[in-house]
């Protein structure tokens, strides 16, 4: 039977049936995920006439939203976009023109429904929070947030006010300036969604329950709106910039700091919040600091796009159940694999275990989900699971015999197609690979310690390969949930190499008698995520020393850096290094004064952005893109610049 209304534009469909009620959804074009780009708000602008109308005239009674992407429900606004929306002569006008679409939802005479799977992000949020009431699905994939902030800015749809309007200004202000998405249970307990069903079939019908029951979210209870109170507000908002000064500096990333000042102005009125936003948003979208966070975001999406289609990973043999061998078992098997850990014995393999358990323990709220990633977990200590594996990574100490005999003695019985890796820092793939009837095996997939925590995996590529390996291997990488960088097999590969001679420049003026706690100051107030001394210290010196012999820096034997580690102070780890360690904290005496404190941080990192240059020069990454989102990722260098290479290009590094 035809629907008595129906409309298709390029974004949206739509159609009501017999009870009157209006099925309203987006599905992006060619995309994998919906956005809402400036021609899906247009489009929407004219079938909200369409609703106006229609409930005008009595033919409607009620609208619901949704998605008809298995991803979920709107991913955000359009990214893409952005660069050309932050001109100036565009962006306001284009702001209040989604305001007023969005207050005319609002306006409806029928209520508007959006029910929620998946991403509900950003813009997405936004609309949803227009709407009148809102159903999300509660299982593992729904994620519902604000993540602005980690381009640059906040949002810009109205939802500064509708989310303080629904959730109170504190828990929404947390959610914005956090940028971290909410499961659907978190974000019922916020008030952000109203109720929540099981599966994503059960929208529908819940849906045109809420329609045909006219069901409307209430606002946040009046407990949580005294928190808005002019006094209790300027407090609120200092203790705000004390918490995101611990995160960022306000002259790198702006853009808390103006959503804390926006809710100081305006926070006990959302709808006066919501006007604000306009003007306060403007110089965010345009500034520097998001245009380069723009460019990391979408560097950081293409690593995703490298990689074979339909290459599929259930089985992976880790050799060495060290610190990284450990960990590299324990994070596969959290992401879903099979996971056999071999080493000498079992007493070397049990406390990889135990850490397993407690990363298992951290990640799972459930104690079944627990139980079943051990499961997937098996000690191997013969190496029995050799054969099945479709991965096998080597993690054994840094010497080249052991490294042959091990591959040398497995080639023969991996499953043809397996992926050969080895997790080395140094050894070069080739001389590895010496040992093999068909070099062209083994790759080098290179971790950073802590796994669990770190990003980044750079896939070595060894002369031998062919594009298929490497392909494996950044697939392997993806399907594990890390950022692949490609890196030929050189030594200190890209991030070792760069951050060598930045932090044994910064160690050579410690030496010289310059105060470390200057420098680190110094680095931070440049944006590095922590001072070139305290990174030695977490790193550890004798694995810094490690690396810096390997890349052929001196390290002279009276020098102090030599003597802490003859005397065993390794850093962090072992409580001492150049700093003493308390409770994971360095316990750091008084930063003298300096007149230019991020100038001197400049000059701290310079060699290691003049190392990115040679590196780039060398062609030992791709692409200076490539060498700026790895270095970014394997360094925490400063985002708001946009890495090293672009740092340089723009005369700030
Ligand atoms: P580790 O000393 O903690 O662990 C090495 C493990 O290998 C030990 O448990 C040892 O018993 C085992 N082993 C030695 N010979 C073996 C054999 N024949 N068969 C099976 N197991 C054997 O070392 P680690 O720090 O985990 O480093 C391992 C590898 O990872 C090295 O190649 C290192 O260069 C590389 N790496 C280390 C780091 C780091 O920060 N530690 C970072 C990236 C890469």
């Amino acid at each position: 039977m035809i629907a008595p209304q129906a409309t298709e534009t390029k974004h949206w469909s739509f159609h009501t049936d017999l009870e009157k009620i209006g099925w309203l959804t987006i599905n992006t074009p060619g995309a994998s995920v919906n956005t809402l780009s400036r021609e899906a708000i247009m489009e929407l602008e004219t079938l909200v006439s369409r609703f106006e109308d229609l409930a005008n005239s009595g033919e409607l009674v009620g609208v619901v939203l949704l998605s008809g992407k298995d991803s979920g429900f709107i991913a955000g606004a359009d990214v893409s976009e952005f660069d050309a929306m932050s001109d100036f002569s565009v962006l306001p006008e284009a702001l209040r023109r989604t305001h007023a679409l969005f207050a005319r939802i609002e306006a409806l005479k029928v209520p508007v429904v959006a029910g929620i799977h998946g991403f509900c992000l950003g813009g997405g949020l936004e609309l949803a929070l227009a709407c009148h009431y809102r159903i999300a699905v509660n299982d593992d994939k729904t994620r519902i947030g604000f993540p602005e902030v980690n381009l640059g800015i906040f949002p810009g749809f109205g939802g500064t006010g509708r989310s303080i309007r629904q959730a109170g200004p504190v828990d929404a202000m947390g959610i914005m300036l956090t940028g971290k998405m909410l499961r659907a249970g978190a974000a019922r307990g916020l008030n952000l969604v109203d109720k929540l069903v099981r599966h994503r079939d059960q929208l529908r019908w819940e849906g045109r329950k809420a329609v045909l029951t006219r069901r409307k979210s209430t606002e946040a209870g009046w407990t949580k709106k005294l928190m808005a109170l002019p006094l209790v507000r300027e407090a609120i908002a200092n203790q705000m910039r004390k918490q995101a000064g611990k995160k960022a500096r306000k002259e790198h990333y702006p853009a808390p700091y103006a959503l804390i000042d926006l809710f100081e102005k305006h926070g006990n009125d959302w709808r006066a919040m919501i006007r604000g936003e306009v003007d306060a948003f403007v110089p965010l979208m345009g500034s520097p600091t998001a245009s380069n966070l723009r460019r990391v975001f979408f560097l950081s999406e293409g690593l995703k796009k490298q990689g074979m289609k339909g290459a599929r990973f259930a089985r992976v043999h880790v050799i060495g159940a060290g610190v990284m061998g450990g960990d590299i078992a324990a994070w596969c098997a959290y992401r879903g694999m099979s996971v056999t850990l071999q080493d000498l014995d079992m007493e070397r393999i049990q406390p990889a275990l135990d850490r397993a358990k407690s990363l298992f323990k951290k990640r799972y709220k459930k104690k079944r989900e627990v139980d079943a990633a051990m499961l997937r977990l098996t000690a191997d200590p013969t190496g029995t699971g050799v054969g099945r594996a479709d991965v096998i990574i080597e993690a054994v100490v840094e010497k080249l015999e052991i490294k042959q005999k091990i591959f040398g003695g497995i080639e023969d019985k991996m499953k043809p197609g397996a992926i050969m890796a080895t997790n080395t820092s140094s050894i070069e793939l080739e001389r590895i690979a010496e040992a093999l009837k068909d070099p062209a095996r083994l790759i080098g997939l290179h971790f950073f310690n802590p796994v669990a925590q770190l990003p980044l995996v750079e896939v070595i590529r060894s002369k031998f390969n062919t594009d298929e390996e490497i392909g494996k291997g950044a697939s392997f990488a993806l399907a594990i949930g890390k950022s692949p960088v490609v890196v030929k097999s050189a030594p200190g590969f890209l991030v070792n190499r760069v951050l060598m001679p930045y932090m044994l420049g910064a160690v050579e003026r410690v030496e010289k008698g310059e105060s470390k706690e200057l420098l680190d100051a110094a680095a931070v107030a440049f944006g590095m995520p922590m001072g070139p001394i305290e990174l030695m210290d977490t790193v550890g010196l004798d694995v810094g020393k490690s690396v810096a012999t390997e890349l052929g820096h001196d390290v002279p034997a009276d020098s102090k850096f030599a003597r802490l580690i003859a005397e065993g102070k390794l850093g962090r780890k072992t409580g001492e290094g150049f700093y003493k360690w308390e409770k994971g904290k360095a316990q750091k005496g008084e930063t003298p004064s300096h007149p230019d404190l991020a100038g001197l941080g400049k000059e701290l990192v310079k060699p290691l952005v003049d190392m990115t240059e040679v590196v780039v020069a060398e062609g030992v990454v791709a692409s200076p893109e490539l060498a700026d989102i790895g270095v970014i990722m394997g360094t925490g260098f400063a985002p708001f610049l946009g890495g090293p290479m672009k740092a340089r290009a723009d005369g700030r590094a």
